[in-house]
């Protein structure tokens, strides 16, 4: 076998987890879960293997998702996962270089457990850059000159907003509220207005289907099998779009309330750029049912969805591989 040296970018996201390879592009997009079995404490599966056996396993195995609030919860079932996906998209790679988003207000403590899983993966050098800021570069925005962008990423765990300019994010925010907690919250309203439980799988499929952000968008229906609370039974429920937007909305609000706080903490200089340029959606979220056209009521600037919103972290990390010389080498 031919080991060649590498250069890797990584897109280290609380639902998925993208690998970049130069010269080859995005070669692994996987669910960031992991099955493990609790009596022997021996992985079973990772990635998409993972995800399928969500909400179907037997009683000694469980479906994890280690980094499930934007934080990582668990640093060993983390460096795991990482590596078995490295190890299944890039076998042959020796000694490479990573580039690894985190967010913007990630501690040292979850940088060091990163740091550490990636250098017994046998990393040579190991490069951080805060995700909006990969984000930006994955949109291609003109980041490295002194103009603002601003990108919202609205991922699986957390939204993270942030102003860059120079190179650096110059105003951010992060709030622990993506598309699981969207999907928590479905599962909660329909658990209240039918007495029925569904599984996440279901609700993410709710979501994803008929979910609009706007109130006044015509009705869509859709049929779910759940279990009824009180019988035990299996039960179909006619879900309505108004529900989704009800079940939604006070997680929306946050959400906008962290954009309108980092445009207030923008220096008045680049407010000119964000009215000229408007703000760049990425993420999962991006993908939401009028989400660009809320923004746009919410912040009266112009909103634009980024060509790949799921692939944008990915591309960004990819790209600042051959812009390195700014990036800051992480050190542990
Ligand atoms: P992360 O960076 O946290 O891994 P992603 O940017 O990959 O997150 O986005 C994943 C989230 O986006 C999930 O909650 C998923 O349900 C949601 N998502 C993906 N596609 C859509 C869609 N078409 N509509 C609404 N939400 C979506
Ligand atoms: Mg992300």
């Amino acid at each position: 076998m031919v080991f060649s040296k590498a250069e890797i970018g990584i897109d280290l996201g609380t639902s998925n987890i993208l690998i970049y390879e130069k010269s080859k592009g995005i070669v692994l997009n996987e669910p960031a879960i992991i099955v493990v079995d609790s009596k022997t404490d021996e992985v079973v599966s990772v990635g998409s293997e993972a995800k399928d056996m969500v909400g179907k396993t037997p009683k000694n195995l469980t479906a994890l998702s280690p980094l499930s609030d934007g934080i990582i919860n668990d640093f060993d079932l983390t460096a795991e996962l990482v590596k078995r996906l490295l190890k299944k998209s890039v076998p042959t790679v020796r000694k490479p270089t990573i580039v690894v988003n985190i967010s913007t207000n990630s501690t040292s403590v979850e940088q060091r457990a990163i740091h550490n899983a990636l250098t017994t993966y046998g990393a040579r050098a190991i490069h951080f850059i805060e995700n909006p800021v990969a984000a930006a570069i994955g949109a291609e925005l003109p980041i490295e000159e002194p103009i603002a962008s601003v990108i919202v990423d609205i991922g699986g765990g957390t939204s993270e907003i942030g102003i860059i300019s120079f190179g650096g994010v110059v105003a951010g925010e992060s709030v622990q509220i993506g598309g699981n907690a969207f999907d928590e919250k479905i599962s909660q309203l329909l658990r209240e207005k039918h007495n029925v439980l569904i599984g996440s799988k279901t609700a993410e499929h709710l979501k994803k289907t008929i979910g609009h952000v706007h109130p006044d968008h015509p009705e869509e229906k859709l049929d779910v099998i759940g279990r009824n609370l009180v019988t035990g039974l299996p039960e179909t429920i006619t879900v309505s779009s108004h529900d989704i937007y009800e079940a939604m909305k006070d997680s929306l609000e946050k959400i906008a309330t962290a954009i309108h706080k980092t445009l207030e903490e923008c220096p008045p200089e680049l407010s000119g750029d964000i009215v000229d340029h408007g703000i760049v959606l990425t993420g999962g979220g991006a993908l939401f049912g009028g989400m660009k056209e809320w923004l746009m009521e919410e912040t009266k600037v112009p909103i634009f969805i980024a060509p790949n919103p799921l692939e944008s972290v990915a591309l960004g990390t990819g790209d600042a591989l051959t812009t390195i010389t700014n990036l800051k080498q992480s050190k542990f």
